[in-house]
């Protein structure tokens, strides 16, 4: 039994034509429904780990290059490097494909059911269906988008920020920090770009690519370096410098600015933009030292300690006013 790769619309770019590729491969599997999978898990496994490595092969040298501070002894980043082959190996696969294509295939067999069309910017805008990159490149701007709000909402938010701050306690930001994130928030994360995703009729082959478009960018965003993308640069796309000031440890929570991912239109757009400023040190001062320097199950356990602290203290402030 083949595996439903994907309800594949008209308008088709260069990756929603990949099932076309690794179909074949798959049916030589032998037809089994688990070879297939693991295959496929394989397939995009090894697409997160590629782009582990061209993250890396990129920000080292930048990062060696023109750094932006050093540190006279360098924390264990045994914790940062878990996180980001974790993220790739296990969670990317079995969320950004499994998890979406399921429901993509889902949502499209029940809204065919009722003889609804599935959703889709083609559809919505027809002249679009003949130019698939400028259709990838929306999906990717909506999906930064959604990304934008899901951030800046958690910093407003007492028990959200308490999870998100996990991100924050690094005081050693470097490419590896980028994935540095609890499970409950990758979790919402996913869930909300899968929601944005599915509304926008983002294909099943597509989505995980333009996560890993996202992350990319984030990558470069969170390395340890000087360099800005120029006047003009730093207004289209994150820069270092840009999200380094959001990770300013003297402005964690709710006075943080720049949350954007991989735009900083969404930051101009919505009057939360900071171009100039000089921040350096990184950090969030309300963080315990295992948030900071503990291993991974050390960091998560005091991020869903915090979570909780700061949804009791939000919760009584509530009932004293
Ligand atoms: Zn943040
Ligand atoms: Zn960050």
């Amino acid at each position: 039994m083949p595996f439903p790769i994907s309800s594949i619309p008209a308008s088709l770019s260069s990756v929603d034509r990949i099932p076309d590729v690794i179909q074949p491969l798959l049916g030589s599997l032998g037809h089994t429904l688990h070879s297939q999978l693991a295959a496929i898990w394989l397939f995009f496994a090894m697409c997160g780990v590629l782009e582990l490595c061209l993250s890396i092969l990129i920000c080292r040298p930048i990062e060696r290059r023109w750094p932006l501070t050093s540190w006279p002894e360098r924390n264990p980043i045994a914790a940062d490097v878990t996180y980001a082959f974790f993220v790739r190996i296990v969670l990317f696969p079995l969320v950004a494909f499994f998890e979406y294509s399921w429901l993509r295939n889902g949502l499209d067999r029940f809204l065919l059911r009722h003889a609804l069309a599935p959703p889709s910017l083609a559809t919505l805008i027809p002249f679009l269906a003949g130019l698939p990159p400028v259709l990838f490149f929306l999906h990717f701007a909506i999906l930064d988008l959604a990304d934008y709000w899901k951030h800046r909402l958690s910093h407003r938010f007492g028990w959200w920020y308490g999870i998100h701050s996990l991100h924050h306690a690094e005081e050693q930001m470097t490419f590896w920090s980028d994935e540095r994130s609890h499970v409950l928030e990758d979790t919402i994360t996913y869930l909300w770009l899968i929601a944005v995703g599915l509304a926008i009729g983002v294909p099943a082959f597509q989505f995980p690519f333009l996560i890993l478009s996202l992350r990319f960018i984030g990558s470069l965003a969170h390395s340890n370096t000087r360099i800005s993308y120029g006047w003009l640069g730093d207004r289209i796309l994150i820069s270092p410098r840009f999200h380094r000031t959001h990770h300013a440890r003297n402005a964690a929570g709710r006075r943080s600015r720049n949350f954007g991912t991989a735009l900083s239109w969404w930051d101009m757009l919505f009057g939360t933009a900071r171009f100039a400023d000089s921040t350096v040190e990184t950090g969030d001062a309300g963080a315990e030292a295992a948030m900071v320097n503990g291993s991974w199950g050390q960091q998560q356990a005091a991020g869903f300690r915090r979570m909780v602290r700061r949804g009791k203290g939000a919760r009584a402030a509530r009932v004293a006013s």
